[in-house]
């Protein structure tokens, strides 16, 4: 991610957490800024240890999933169930709203990729979950497969 990048999704954070009347602390920002540059989805523990990496803060993992859990419900970060690990927003500087997102998840790389089913597919995956008796279910999906990157340098390696 680029510098101008950075700066822009950290302010854009910051004007959300202000409206959803959250300060941005220091502590807040040191979190949601390793999440920033880290590029692919952390634990709390990993967030937690590269908050407190040269540096004389100590960070505990406890302040570390408190602070998720306000980013979270302000869609500043999304959660992965399945890894149990947290990825930035790719929507932050964006001025729409998003309440359900899908996540692609390289199993190679760990890039996440956050994208958007259409509202057809999405009602088709509701129809067939009530369909099998499931009601409520959250159209929150998780992926794995492989990023167009890892695609490309495997293709590499098995010509080469
Ligand atoms: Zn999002
Ligand atoms: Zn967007
Ligand atoms: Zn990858």
């Amino acid at each position: 991610m680029s510098m101008v990048d950075y700066q822009t999704v950290m302010s854009a954070a910051e004007r959300k957490c202000i409206q959803g009347g959250i300060r941005f602390t220091k502590r807040r920002r040191q979190v949601l800024s390793v999440l920033v540059k880290a590029d692919v989805a952390l634990s709390a523990y990993e967030i937690a240890e590269r908050c407190n990496a040269g540096s004389d803060s100590n960070m505990p993992a406890m302040s570390v999933y408190r602070i998720l859990d306000l980013f979270q419900e302000q869609n500043v970060i999304h959660k992965l169930d399945i890894a149990n690990k947290y990825v930035c927003c790719a929507h932050i500087a964006c001025s729409h709203e998003h309440d359900k997102s899908q996540f692609l998840i390289c199993g190679s790389c760990r890039h996440v990729e956050e994208i958007f089913l259409s509202d057809e597919a999405v009602h088709a995956l509701q129809n067939a979950a009530h369909t099998a008796g499931f009601s409520a279910i959250s159209p929150h999906l998780e992926i794995k497969g492989r990023c167009g990157q890892c695609e490309q340098s495997q293709g590499r390696t098995a010509n080469s």
